[in-house]
């Protein structure tokens, strides 16, 4: 892989290593100007490194980072065209909103008035305006996220690292940041990097997705690659949740003798799985109410499998009950990477 003028960011064979721990092992990715790129993954499994890599706050243990076809290894923070939007905000809390937003502005010397200037506009690019006298504390958990965004993009990088910005905050209010995101990233072009461990996040909001497991890239690819064609066992399992179906017992579903994921709301019940390609009898062992699907456990040869029902379809327990899905909702995998 070697870096394109429409490279923003490139990371060639990079390690990070803590004493004997791998937290980054050997990474390769190369992230396009303009995307919006999602790193996913479990808990410590190497994504606040990577980002911490690109930001300039570590430095690789071995391999090669190119930002913007420079050579980013010995580069200082300041130096890079990249600026981080952290979990927790890190907001002065004796600073007014303004003074948050125009500080890095003052390090670097900017006079007043035109440091001000460029905080009002960062502050409405966030639909913050009016909010300029207010302190930290005074406001609530959604508008202190929009600060610290204002406050990362008042610099103008070329690249907005976010480290699960939106972890502190309720699921209303998560996804309204979300669509708010979304919507900087269309209006600014710029490059977003984006670590999360909630997959649905990673889903909807980005260009592509790589997916971590201890310290390693297991896949690389669209939302709908990762989601629809994982390519092992791990990345079905982490990426949504599937029923995966051994070797051994994939051929009795219809699949071949490779390690399978069937995800749950490919399989259909009762006169809907008449049309299906493969079609068998399961017996039903619970349902439960989700709100728009009924999630449906199932016991299907013995095994016991999970599908997604409308909400209008309710089950009895112990009921017997025809299921059917197509060949194509078989998706075999390497059976490696499962190890979270
Ligand atoms: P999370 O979602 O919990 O933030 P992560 O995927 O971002 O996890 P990292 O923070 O990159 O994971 O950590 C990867 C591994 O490296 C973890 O085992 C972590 O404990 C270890 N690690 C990270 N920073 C250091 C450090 N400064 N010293 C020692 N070990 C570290």
């Amino acid at each position: 892989m070697t870096s394109t003028s429409a490279t923003a960011v490139l990371f060639q064979n990079v390690s990070r290593h803590f004493g004997t721990v791998r937290a980054v092992d050997g990474v390769d990715f190369e992230i396009g100007q303009g995307e919006f790129f999602a790193m996913l993954g479990p808990s410590g499994s190497g994504k606040t490194t990577c980002l911490r890599l690109i930001a300039g706050f570590e430095q690789p243990t071995a391999g090669h980072i190119e930002i913007f076809g420079e050579t980013a290894e010995g580069l200082a923070p300041n130096r890079r065209d990249v600026n981080t939007v952290f979990q927790d905000y890190a907001l002065f809390p004796h600073m007014t909103v303004l003074n948050n937003v125009a500080y890095a502005l003052m390090v670097r010397g900017v006079p007043r008035a035109e440091r001000e200037k460029r905080a009002r506009e960062a502050l409405s690019l966030v639909r913050l305006e009016g909010m300029d006298a207010r302190r930290p504390a005074q406001l609530s958990g959604g508008q202190r996220q929009r600060v610290a965004l204002a406050r990362a993009l008042v610099n103008r990088p070329k690249v907005l690292l976010l480290d699960e910005p939106l972890g502190a905050l309720d699921l209303k209010l998560r996804e309204e940041m979300q669509e708010e995101l979304r919507r900087l990233h269309k209006q600014l072009g710029l490059t977003f990097v984006f670590v999360t461990h909630d997959q649905g996040e990673a889903l909807s909001m980005a260009d592509r997705v790589a997916v971590f497991n201890k310290g390693r890239i297991v896949q690389v690819g669209t939302p709908e690659d990762i989601y629809q064609r994982p390519t092992t066992r791990f990345v079905a399992d982490f990426v949504g949740s599937s029923n995966i179906l051994t070797p051994d017992q994939a051929p009795r579903f219809g699949g071949v003798s490779r390690w399978t994921s069937l995800r749950p709301e490919s399989i259909l019940i009762g006169a809907a799985a008449d049309a299906m390609d493969v079609r068998q009898t399961a017996e039903v062992i619970d349902q439960q109410f989700q709100g728009a699907m009924r999630k449906t456990r199932l016991k299907i040869n013995g095994l016991e499998i999970c599908a997604m029902a409308p909400a209008s379809q309710t089950l009895g327990v112990g009921q017997a009950a025809t299921v059917g899905w197509s060949h194509g909702a078989l998706h075999a995998m390497d059976g490696e990477g499962n190890d979270v």
